[in-house]
């Protein structure tokens, strides 16, 4: 079990939520912050550890959200900072592309070593997810020299405009904010709490197939972007032989199977890679999120031959890769290791099926409850029904945060309650939070 804690790992709330200068510095917010940039709670933070957050009027808050999946570590660890303010002392930016340095180099070979697959891999690290999974795209081109792109229904790639062309829904990431770049199709997916009842994952597959053949042509495609584990998309976990018929139905036509691995990597399903769930070996990985502990990075890891076929100078970026961010992700991945983290996660699985998993059974505002590892879904719905309940969400998420306990939504209705917390939580924390939320869903249910 990891190290200590400099904040103790239980709730306790000194103010109301929002605080007092929580609420002051959203004053201050709404005159300096654009309202494109939302938020989920208006509480702000000061500090963390763990799976804790304390807010600036000293609220101790468990959370359930690690800033959409990053913090899986924990918050703040100290380890990480060390590491980072060493390297921040040393040498803060060359450009790999100017002149280049080792922990680039460290974290191309762990990629290397971690991602699925039995042969050679490169990497390249950029700074975000959705800049990975833009490289990737220009990458699988750039090696078929093909055009077409195909992501899932459902699907969360990035906010850029190609990303964003390969997110599904359009509320409220894409809106009123085109054009976007063509040669991009959205095809169906595995979707078991939604597919006609009894539908297998070869079945789907073969749907997801059929839609490619008859909308796009197999030998048109460049690639083919998959979630393993849909993070935005609701938590959704395609039913079994789904990605395995789709990766072979890939190697025959010669597309590129991508896993997007930015919210499900790092150890977070229980596994480092969520593809490794499945018996599917992807050609090119996305990695970014929990990979530095907080700290800006992403990476493309793959095939060498994929990887390579790009001219020197068609990729790269300014700070992709920089010394402090690598630093960070190396000692992560020394902690996952040394602190059997991918092991927590699992725990965390078992922990919140015991605590949740009979939810469905229990309320009828809760149509599903499924996940993996530290990464759990709740399908909100109008009780006894399979309709999204937007509103229900809604109402479930304001609750907990006014009783100091962060959760976030998920889903294409908005409707999917979803857990990314920490692989440190504590069944402690895990039962006093879905204590907090059972009075809503109770409520709700009535
Ligand atoms: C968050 C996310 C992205 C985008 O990552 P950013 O760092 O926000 O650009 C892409 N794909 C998946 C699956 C994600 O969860």
């Amino acid at each position: 079990m990891p190290t200590s804690f400099s904040v103790p790992q239980e709730r306790k709330l000194v103010t109301e939520l929002p605080g007092p200068k929580s609420r002051e510095l959203h004053a201050r917010r709404r005159a300096a912050v654009s309202r494109g940039a939302g938020t989920l709670a208006d509480i702000y933070m000061d500090h963390g550890s763990g799976a804790i957050l304390v807010d600036v009027d000293g609220n101790q808050i468990i959370d359930l959200g690690c800033g959409i999946g990053v913090t899986t570590i924990g918050h703040a660890n100290a380890e990480v900072a060390a590491a980072a303010a060493e390297q921040a002392n040393k040498l803060t930016h060359t450009l790999f592309t100017v002149t280049p340095y080792e922990n680039y180099v460290r974290v191309a070979e762990k990629l290397a070593e971690i991602t699925p697959g039995d042969f050679e891999k490169h990497s390249i690290l950029v700074n975000s997810g959705a800049e990975a999974v833009e490289n990737a795209v220009k990458i699988a081109r750039r090696y078929t020299g093909r055009r077409a792109i195909a992501a899932l229904d459902h699907a969360f790639h990035g906010r850029t405009n190609l990303t964003m062309a390969m997110t599904y829904r359009p509320w409220p990431e894409r809106a009123g904010m085109g054009p976007f770049p063509g040669e991009i199709f959205s095809v169906p997916t595995s979707y078991p709490f939604r597919d006609p009842e009894g539908m297998t994952g070869v079945e789907a597959a073969e749907r997801t197939i059929d839609y490619i053949r008859t909308h796009i042509g197999a030998t048109e495609l460049a690639a083919l972007f998959v979630e393993p584990i849909q993070g935005d998309g609701g938590i959704v976990i395609p039913a079994e032989g789904y990605f395995e018929t789709l990766a072979d139905f890939c190697r025959e036509n010669g597309i590129v199977f991508v896993a997007d691995e930015i919210q499900a990597g790092i150890a977070r399903s229980g596994a480092w890679y969520s593809i490794e769930h499945t018996g599917a070996i992807p050609d090119l990985v996305t990695t970014a999120k929990g990979i530095a502990g907080g700290f800006p990075l992403a990476a493309v890891t793959g095939r060498a031959e994929i990887m390579d076929a790009v001219q020197p100078g068609g990729i790269g970026g300014t700070f992709g890769g920089n010394p402090v961010s690598t630093a960070a992700a190396l000692k992560v991945f020394e902690i996952i290791e040394r602190d059997g983290l991918i092991a927590e996660a699992q725990r965390v699985e078992r922990a919140f099926q015991a605590r949740i998993g009979d939810w469905a059974s229990k309320y009828s505002v809760v149509g599903e409850v499924r996940g993996r590892g530290a990464m759990f879904g709740a399908e909100i719905v109008l009780p006894g029904t399979t309709k999204p309940n937007p509103e229900g969400l809604r109402a479930i998420i304001d609750h907990a945060a006014a009783n100091g306990v962060i959760v976030l939504d998920a889903g294409s209705w908005d409707s999917v309650l979803r857990f990314l917390p920490s692989v440190v939580i504590s069944e402690e924390l895990i039962d006093d939070a879905a204590t907090v939320i059972e009075q809503k869903l109770a409520e709700l249910s009535a």
